[in-house]
């Protein structure tokens, strides 16, 4: 008997103060129920209620065992006949129990995906699950299933694309480990597959195992681990054909290529290269095996359950022969990560009692040189020694041994991320949209999920903050923007409140007291230290209700996620990340071209361009932007191209920590569920208009399809004859000044009789 477990809607006035428990519709006279009973370790257990009253209730739980509770200890839990529904919004309860019970349900029968009305959840499997390739493609092209899949969400983004021709975007997020990069290739997948025709298709698919193995690593979380944000921009011709893409790529962790914690690795091409390389390759880079490098010795881990990185390496070249990257530039790659491996090596020896060091002669210092294409002599300056400029003289100043290894390290770590933004640059011009540009596109975004570690430093404090702005966007076009038009249009509307992180993202961005200014502002003082930035942020911010000072360097913000708390130890350095004009001018010198380019965009990144021969640049490296405020730029530009796409969001969720199948835990869940707002989703869902069209496109687009002549050919008349020949009930939709608007799954019937009719 459906009626009875039809969804009661929610009650708007009680949104906000039950937000935790959902519906607590009173349980007193309700005999033979179910209900969720919270065990003293947190999770929740089924239980029938064998009698009840308005204070206690005896239920029996699943192991036999009767007991006596509270009657308002108990949630309420849905009847059989919901269980596993494949959209949220058909629960008649919606409370967390129910939610997690359905996630779970489903899950166990390998059904990872659900929707939470318009937002996509996404369950990470860890295991190989018969959910993708051609058949399954196919089927979901022909709309033959409608189970919630990446493949159905990205075909609704390719039907939006065509029909309403904006560009979409399909958003992924979730902690590291969740799925999402694994969802992004699954979309792509799909869009390659209705969009190829062309070629570009597979380069574009290609591009995958290139950004891996440069931006992926091991860490303690996720065997690949994306250290880098990604948006795929994939371009569609009229026809529907994908016609190119483009890249882009965001903050490269390039602090773990000189060091790395125990048990993790450095990027993921690294190992392959000195697994894969072939023995020409070995002899002219002069190729040790990973164990050899000092970068890779310290995190004491070399390899990957179940992964060969010789065929991976295989599997790289190939795919750089795909995207047009000839072999010549090829080799300087692999000799540019070789220069990086041997820079780690290269030690310095003491050579006078203030403690000055020089790097040792030795064969790092010697193959670095020969790899970058410099004289020895050049590079063991570069390394030991720092020219300044005092008042109107030169002179030279000789490093101690931290200041020389610091150099070292900043030299290596900026090599590798030239070279993965010259990668990045060489794939966007192999995969550019064609003359005939169109306009029409699809971005996937792929940006690394809220973190918070025991210790949380420069990098957690930039990822987190893209997360707020991220979730601004979810909020805006979920809570906000939806309810706004409704009002705007003049429905009939009562507003529900959602979470609103402006307060967290205001801590941020305000100008000059917000803590991306003061972090700036104390990392141009010759002065500044993380201990007077850290004091500097206590002084003026404690009294934003987002933030707290903690002892030590430490201060914490109250993210829409949950508190992180970041130590600012290396913040201001990591922020500044100079590489020293000594370092730039040896690369520029170079007989090598990758140095040289790289040399020019390290200058090219300064704010002011720099004119004049290099050697009158003292200084010049304090015109550089600082990471953040580029971090803070990139940002901007992103979410004011995704402000102009029609967003669908996919929410990757993590369901244990050992990155192992069929463990599903309830608190684990349930936490990354709330830090991203699925049940309030659902809530304005079941309950909202998710669906509109202005009356003239709806006139247009169906009115062709009438039986009977209306007598009025204006739009809204055309457009409720319509609606009244297709019995679409007065409570589906509801008429607005401009728009009609529509419950999820109400124009489905419309748009069938179209395609079936045209
Ligand atoms: P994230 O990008 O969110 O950090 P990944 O996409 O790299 O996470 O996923 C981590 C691991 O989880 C993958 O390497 C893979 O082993 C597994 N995984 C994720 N999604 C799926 C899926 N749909 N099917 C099978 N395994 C998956
Ligand atoms: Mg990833």
């Amino acid at each position: 008997d459906l009626d009875s477990v039809t969804p009661p809607l929610p009650s708007i006035s009680s949104f906000r103060t039950e937000r935790r428990w959902g519906d607590t519709t009173s349980y007193a006279g309700k005999k033979k129920l179910q209900s969720w009973y919270q065990l003293p370790n947190g999770n929740w257990e089924l239980g029938k209620i064998l009698s009840t009253s308005v204070t206690e209730t005896v239920i029996s739980l699943p192991n036999e065992k009767v007991i006596k509770v509270k009657t308002e200890d108990l949630v309420p839990a849905n009847p059989d006949i919901l269980n596993g529904v494949d959209d949220l919004m058909q629960l008649s309860y919606l409370n967390e129990p129910s939610v997690l019970y359905n996630l779970q349900y489903r899950y166990n029968r390998d059904m990872i995906y659900t929707k939470a009305g318009p937002v996509l959840v996404a369950i990470n499997p860890f295991k190989k699950v018969c959910l993708y390739g051609n058949e399954y493609i196919e089927a979901y092209k022909h709309k033959a299933v409608d189970s919630p899949h990446v493949y159905a969400i990205t075909d609704t983004a390719i039907r939006e694309m065509v029909r309403d021709e904006v560009n979409q975007s399909i958003i992924i997020s979730g902690e590291s480990g969740a799925g999402k990069t694994e969802t992004a290739k699954i979309a792509m997948q799909y869009l390659a597959a209705l969009g190829g025709g062309s070629g570009i298709e597979h380069e574009i698919l290609k591009t995958n195992p290139i950004l891996e193995a440069f931006g992926n690593a091991k860490t303690l979380r996720n065997d690949n681990s994306s250290r880098f944000g990604k948006l795929i921009e994939i371009h569609f011709s009229e026809t529907g054909k994908i016609s190119g893409a483009n890249i882009q790529t965001f903050l490269l962790e390039k602090s773990r290529v000189v060091q790395c914690t125990e048990g993790e690795r450095s990027y993921h091409i690294f190992y392959q290269l000195c697994a894969g390389a072939p023995p020409a390759l070995r002899e002219m880079l002069n190729l040790k095996s990973a164990d050899e490098y000092k970068y890779l010795q310290q995190s004491n881990c070399y390899s990957i359950t179940g992964v060969d990185d010789a065929e991976e390496f295989r599997v790289v070249k190939e795919a750089l022969d795909v995207v047009h990257i000839n072999k010549e530039d090829q080799e300087s790659v692999f000799a540019m990560l070789a220069a990086v491996l041997w820079l780690g090596n290269i030690s310095f020896s003491v050579i006078d009692n203030e403690n000055h060091v020089e790097a040792v002669a030795d064969e790092g210092l010697f193959t670095v040189a020969k790899l970058v294409g410099c004289c020895p002599e050049e590079l063991m300056l570069a390394l030991s020694t720092r020219k300044m400029r005092v008042g109107n003289d030169n002179i030279v100043q000789k490093l101690t041994l931290s200041q020389a290894v610091d150099t070292r390290d900043a030299l290596a770590k900026s090599i590798y991320a030239c070279l993965f933004e010259w990668l990045v640059e060489q794939i966007n011009k192999s995969l550019a949209v064609g003359k005939r540009r169109t306009g029409r596109s699809i971005s996937i975004l792929d940006i690394y999920g809220f973190e918070s570690f025991d210790r949380n430093s420069f990098e957690q404090f930039c990822i987190n903050y893209a997360n707020e702005r991220l979730q601004q966007h979810f909020n805006r076009h979920l809570f906000k923007l939806e309810q706004e038009e409704y009002i705007q249009d003049g429905i009939d509307w009562t507003r529900v409140e959602f979470e609103d992180n402006q307060d967290c993202l205001g801590l941020f961005e305000k100008r000059p007291l917000g803590l991306l200014s003061l972090l700036d502002e104390e990392s141009t003082f010759p002065n500044g230290s993380d201990l007077t930035f850290a004091n500097k942020l206590k002084q003026h911010l404690s009294s934003n209700s987002s933030f707290r000072g903690e002892r030590d360097k430490a201060f914490t913000i109250s993210h829409y996620a949950g508190e992180v708390t970041y130590d600012t130890t290396g913040f201001l350095e990591k922020n500044r990340d100079l590489l020293h004009l000594d370092s730039i001018q040896l690369l520029s010198s170079c007989s090598c071209h990758l140095p040289q380019i790289f040399a020019s965009s390290m200058l090219n990144r300064s704010e002011k361009p720099v004119v004049g021969p290099l050697h009158k640049l003292g200084g010049a490296d304090s015109q550089k932007l600082s990471v953040a405020t580029k971090f803070k730029g990139q940002l901007f530009l992103l979410m004011k191209r995704l402000e102009n796409t029609t967003p669908h969001f996919i929410r990757c969720i993590k369901p244990n920590n050992s990155q192992s199948p069929g463990i599903y835990e309830q608190g684990l869940v349930l936490q990354q569920l709330r830090c991203c707002g699925v049940l309030e989703v659902v809530r304005i869902s079941r309950s909202g208009f998710p669906t509109r069209m202005s009356h003239q496109k709806f006139a247009r687009r169906y009115g062709f399809l009438l039986l009977e002549n209306v007598a009025s050919q204006e739009p809204l008349s055309v457009s409720v004859a319509i609606l009244h020949q297709f019995n679409i009930l007065p409570e589906m939709y509801q008429v607005g000044y401009t728009k009609l608007f529509f419950r999820t799954g109400q124009i489905g019937v419309l748009e069938d009789t179209r395609n079936r009719t045209l």
